[in-house]
């Protein structure tokens, strides 16, 4: 006898097939005629598997009959045609062992729908409701087609260290890390004296991993980096998490131009597979989250991306006559209500902004001939905005230190990033993507604390 997964064992091929299942029970209904049902769910897809017990079962009394939502069990039995709707198969068991109760008087997740917020508080039970099973699996599709995109593309997984004592220019507020006694630090002259710590510097969490990615791409040619980033700003938004997984592709000898390119190939190959492979949960969240979000999909794998440079996105924002929160200027920052008017009113697609103002883009940007803007892109999407932020790099010397200069940064902080300008320096781009804001996009889901299993944000660390 075979261990079935839910999934397989709702397929027409399993029927006739003697089976064993393992997982939790969602409900159970006893009918007047001698018999129950059961609903039961592995994770394996969203739909669940109706199991029916009739009441020759050894145990049926004594515990089928007491089975309730989050009890977990073992069901060996038959796999046959179902007259259900909804569902092609079912499973007629033969035994049903129970591995461990849940008490319905104390077991949270009833029947009765719970809001997200409530949910965030149990993040210990709730992959076991359907929202956040599928959130799990869509996840997990997104980062494997990652992985086979760039994979496919000949790029090389390289891994950027976590610990770093490098601020890749103010991505972010840092998070410090010290084995120093905070009570009792270390001091010379009346200052904390960093040199006594761990690593005999201040070092923190990474916000990007770009600045590592550049050395192995010149060198390497094409590689790309995956892994957790940390940002300390106290920023409860909706979009924004201390701790948030980031792929930040970085590619020799490519430009701008090149760079745009494949950041609108690789979410395409990630909506693509997502609607490939995960049909069944993005109906669920057409149906219950967002009815735009199948559409958007199809919209993304088959449109192209508008490209357009920020003075231009400035003028149609200052002529849009919309009220916006934040004023529009040359030489601000695009808010986020602004991004999203450009790809939700005047685009209805996804929009890639480019050529920014130099003044508020971070050093390692390459400048423009005009000498006012830099070879940064945005890639901007419905409902949630910037999803990609990326750029071509400075790759000539003087220029970068220059731009260091300005900006107050001390070159020596900088030796072995200078290093690469000063040993066969070659034209090199990258750019970085949000996985969250990916899985967001792709879902449907609003809070970026319900797309990632623990959500760390200002104050919440529990779990
Ligand atoms: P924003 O302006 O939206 O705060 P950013 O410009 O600071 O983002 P980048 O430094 O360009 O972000 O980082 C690249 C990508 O990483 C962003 O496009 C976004 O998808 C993601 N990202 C950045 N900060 C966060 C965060 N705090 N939480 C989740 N994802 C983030
Ligand atoms: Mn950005």
């Amino acid at each position: 006898m075979d261990k079935f997964t839910i999934s397989k064992a709702r397929r027409t091929d399993a029927i006739g097939r003697e089976v064993k299942l393992q997982g939790w029970v969602r409900t159970r209904r006893d009918s007047k005629a001698g018999f129950s049902f059961l609903e039961i769910n592995d994770g394996s897809c969203l739909a669940n598997l109706q199991i029916i017990c009739d009441a020759e079962r050894a145990n049926y009394e004594t515990e089928i009959k007491r089975l309730s939502a989050g009890c977990s069990v073992t069901v060996v039995g038959q796999v046959k045609e179902s007259g259900g709707k909804g569902q092609a198969t079912e499973v007629h068991a033969e035994e049903v062992t129970v591995h461990g109760w849940a008490d319905p008087e104390k077991f949270p997740l009833q029947k009765k729908r719970h809001s997200f917020e409530k949910l965030r508080e149990w993040a210990h039970l709730r992959p076991r409701s359907n929202t956040f099973g599928a959130v799990a699996r869509v996840r997990n599709c997104i980062c494997n087609a990652i992985h086979q995109f760039f994979q496919a593309e000949e790029f090389l997984y390289v891994h950027t260290p976590i610990i770093t004592a490098s601020d890749c220019e103010g991505a972010g507020e840092m998070f410090r890390v010290t084995t120093m006694d905070l009570a009792e630090p270390p001091k010379k002259s009346g200052q904390v004296d960093f040199e006594m710590d761990f690593f005999d510097r201040p070092t923190y969490l990474t916000v990007s991993g770009q600045l590592e990615a550049e050395i192995f791409a010149c060198a390497l040619g094409k590689v790309y980096t995956f892994g957790p980033t940390f940002r300390a700003e106290n920023s409860n938004t909706s979009r924004h998490l201390a701790e948030f997984w980031m792929v930040e592709p970085e590619m020799a000898f490519y430009d701008l131009d090149d760079n745009m390119k494949l950041a609108e190939q690789f979410i395409r190959h990630i909506c693509a597979t997502v609607m490939d492979e995960c049909r069944e949960d993005v109906d669920f969240f057409n149906q219950r989250i967002d009815d735009t979000v199948a559409d958007t999909l199809a919209t993304v794998a088959d449109r192209d991306f508008v490209r357009l440079p920020y003075t231009e996105a400035v003028e149609i924002l200052e002529k849009s006559g919309e009220p916006f929160e934040y004023p529009v200027a040359w030489g601000e920052n695009l808010q986020s209500e602004h991004e999203r008017f450009l790809t939700e009113k005047q685009f209805k697609c996804p929009v890639i902004v480019f050529d920014y103002p130099a003044c508020i883009k971070p050093f390692y940007m390459r400048v423009n001939d005009d000498g006012r803007t830099v070879r940064a892109m945005d890639v901007l999407v419905p409902r949630i905005g910037e999803i990609i932020g990326g750029s071509q790099r400075e790759e000539r010397l003087d220029v970068l230190e220059r731009r260091m200069a300005e900006q107050d940064l001390n070159t020596e902080d900088y030796w072995w990033y200078l290093d690469l300008r000063r040993f066969g320096t070659v034209p090199h781009a990258g750019f970085g993507l949000g996985l969250e804001r990916t899985v967001q996009f792709v879902t449907g889901m609003s809070n970026i604390r319900d797309v990632i299993p623990f959500p760390r944000t200002p104050g919440n660390a529990e779990f």
